[in-house]
């Protein structure tokens, strides 16, 4: 079969490697789309983690057919489609965090049969845990159900910063993160969501997607000075950083939330953030972060994420908007790091 192997940065080489066996409890499914996400980006970018053996397989939002089943596996039958949980967020199921439902807090987390393991949805086909393969209906496509893992992140957010019916949300970014986070913050119930980005575009179409009902484009307006002023000078009671990178910005939405508001970190910072403490002490802030997801009040985030999807309350289709196949692997991850010029939102990837 045909796999991606990343070989380090942009060393991207689509070669010929083994169909893996389905072992015990597995499947082997035909992978039919798999999502280009931020953090595979970090890798592209020179960002690798040392944990990496070169070269390695990589893509953990993905969906697609089941093809053959391990032994002991009940509940998923070959033709199926499917929607796969992530295997980087296996935990070892024995530690607190684990036995509290938290596997994403593992410290071992990803690590099956004594290895770092992770979907390789950049695969004509990949192995999976069955149970984290989740039947779609037919009215489900693949790309819909491979960002099902944005979706979860999102839940999981949201999840943390309980909110309520007449918050107003800002959400800082307008990626694939941010936009799906705003349309599962709306299903959760919030009143208004403002979104802050750098470029127009993807603002438009977090408009026309559902995600967000107001835009502040930071190149035009000040964005603290809009936010109090959309919000009766008071701030946000939430603020979702959804950037990261190397800019300063937590500080920014610590000034954008109210007096007792919550500030909820998703986008992962490469350098330390400097904020003003005393703001904080003034207005008592939460600053919390999140990280992937995994269950909820004995919820699994993923599967709610799916629930929301299959009950039309999600609208994936005006998120994706690029599609290649894996031969053209390497011109799929050119658009995804570049944005601003292939106006990218998210790309995925068809083995
Ligand atoms: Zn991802
Ligand atoms: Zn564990």
């Amino acid at each position: 079969m045909k796999s991606a192997l990343f070989y380090g940065g942009k060393d991207i080489r689509v070669e010929e490697v083994p169909i893996p066996e389905p072992g015990p409890g597995e499947v082997l499914v035909r992978v039919r789309s798999a999502g280009v996400c931020g953090s595979d980006l970090h890798n592209y970018r020179g960002n690798r983690p040392a944990s990496l053996s070169v070269p390695w397989q990589q893509g953990h939002e993905l969906a697609g057919e089941v093809v053959s089943l391990g032994e002991g596996v009940t509940g998923l039958s070959v033709g199926q489609r499917v929607g796969i949980e992530a295997e980087h967020l296996v935990g070892c199921g024995r530690c607190r965090h684990c036995a509290a439902g938290q596997y994403h807090l593992c410290p071992d987390r990803g690590v099956i049969h004594g290895e770092k393991h992770g979907s390789h949805g950049f695969s004509e086909y990949d192995v999976c845990i069955a149970r984290n393969c989740r039947p779609l209906p037919d009215h489900i496509s693949f790309d819909a159900a491979a960002l099902l893992d944005c979706y979860a992140c999102g839940v999981h957010a949201v999840n943390r910063v309980s909110l309520t019916p007449d918050d107003t949300v800002v959400i800082l970014g307008a990626g694939a993160i941010a936009m799906t986070l705003g349309q599962v913050a709306k299903a959760y119930g919030a009143a208004r969501v403002v979104m802050v980005g750098t470029r127009r575009a993807p603002l438009d179409t977090a408009v026309k997607a559902g995600s967000a009902d107001e835009v502040i484009v930071n190149s035009e307006q000040d964005p603290v000075e809009a936010v109090t002023g959309l919000t009766g000078g008071d701030g946000a009671p939430v603020v979702f950083e959804t950037v990261g990178g190397t800019a300063q910005l937590l500080g920014q939405c610590m000034s954008m939330a109210r007096r007792g508001g919550v500030v909820s970190v998703m986008g992962l910072f490469m350098k330390p953030q400097s904020i003003d403490a005393s703001l904080g002490m003034q207005r008592e802030l939460t600053v919390q972060w999140s990280n992937s997801f995994s269950t909820w009040r004995g919820q699994s985030e993923w599967e709610t994420a799916l629930n929301l999807l299959c009950t039309g309350r999600l609208n994936p289709d005006p998120i994706i908007t690029h599609h290649y196949p894996l031969d053209r692997i390497a011109d799929a991850f050119a658009a995804a790091d570049d944005k601003r010029s292939s106006s990218a939102i998210r790309v995925m990837v068809h083995g």
